[in-house]
C-alpha cells in the first residue's frame, strides 16, 4: 500500500494511453476515434477507478462477473454513460448476471455459452454486443475457439442461436511477438464479415492499431501494476 498510485498518476497515464492511440491511428491512416480504449479496471476498487471517470472516461473492462457486480452498480449511480465490457471467461451459470450487467461481452467461445446468452438476452430484452474469442496461439490452457473452428463457430452463433456477432477477440501468447496473431485475427474477421477486433493490451496496444484493432484492452498501463495477475 505504500506504493499506492495517486489519482493524478492514473489520470495522466490514461491521457498518455489515449494520446498514443490517437497517434497510432494517424500513423496507420485510420480515422481519429476508430479505436476505442477499454480501460481494464479488474482488481482495482471503485475509489481507484473514480478519477478516470471524473476525467471523462466511460469505457471499462472487467474479467470477473462477480467482482464487476460488486463495484459497477455503485459507480453507475454516480456516473452516466458507463459502458462495461466483460473480457474474462464466462461460465454459463453466470450468463444471466453477465447479460444484465455488461454492454459488451468479448469471450463467447463455446456453444453452451452462446446458447445461455441467447436465452438470457431473450428473457431480459437486453442485447450486449458479442465478440468471439479466438485462441490464436492454440494454447491448451487458454480460452477461445481454435482458429480452424472460428468460421464454423461464428456461423453457428448466427444460425443456431440467432446471435449477432460484432467481432473477434484474442490474447496472443505472452512470449511471442503479437503481430502475427493480430494479423490472423484480422483475416478471420474479414472472411466472416466482422468489423470488430478486440486486441492489444498494455504491452502492445499501439502495435494492434495498424492491424485494425477497434477495441484495445489496457489495464496496468493506466491503473498500475496489479497485486496478482
Ligand atoms: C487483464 C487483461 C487485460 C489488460 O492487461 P494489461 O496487460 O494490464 O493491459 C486485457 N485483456 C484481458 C483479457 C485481460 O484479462
Amino acid at each position: 500500500m505504500t506504493d499506492a498510485e495517486t489519482p493524478d498518476d492514473v489520470v495522466s497515464r490514461l491521457a498518455a494511453v489515449l494520446k498514443a492511440i490517437r497517434r497510432a491511428e494517424r500513423t496507420a491512416g485510420r480515422p481519429e476515434g476508430s479505436v476505442t480504449l477499454v480501460a481494464v479496471s479488474k482488481t482495482f476498487s471503485g475509489e481507484e477507478i473514480a478519477p478516470t471517470l471524473d476525467a471523462g472516461h466511460r469505457v471499462f473492462g472487467e474479467n470477473r462477473v462477480q467482482e464487476a457486480q460488486g463495484k459497477w452498480p455503485g459507480l453507475r449511480e454516480r456516473y452516466d454513460g458507463v459502458e462495461l465490457h466483460l473480457i474474462g471467461p464466462l461460465q454459463s451459470n453466470k450468463a444471466a448476471e453477465a447479460v444484465a450487467l455488461f454492454d459488451v461481452i468479448h469471450t463467447v467461445d463455446r456453444p453452451k455459452i452462446a446458447q445461455a446468452l441467447a436465452k438470457e438476452m431473450a428473457a431480459q430484452g437486453r442485447r450486449p454486443k458479442l465478440f468471439v474469442q479466438v485462441n490464436t496461439g492454440e494454447e491448451p490452457q487458454k480460452a477461445g475457439v481454435p482458429p480452424s473452428e472460428a468460421d464454423a463457430f461464428v456461423a453457428a452463433c448466427r444460425a443456431e442461436y440467432g446471435l449477432a456477432i460484432e467481432g473477434l477477440m484474442c490474447i496472443p501468447p505472452f512470449d511471442e511477438p503479437p503481430a502475427p496473431h493480430f494479423a490472423l485475427l484480422d483475416k478471420l474477421a474479414r472472411r466472416n464479415g466482422l468489423k470488430g477486433l478486440s486486441m492489444g493490451m498494455s504491452a502492445d496496444f499501439v502495435d494492434a492499431v495498424p492491424f485494425g484493432a477497434t477495441l484495445v484492452r489496457v489495464g496496468s498501463a493506466i491503473f498500475g501494476t496489479r497485486p496478482r495477475a
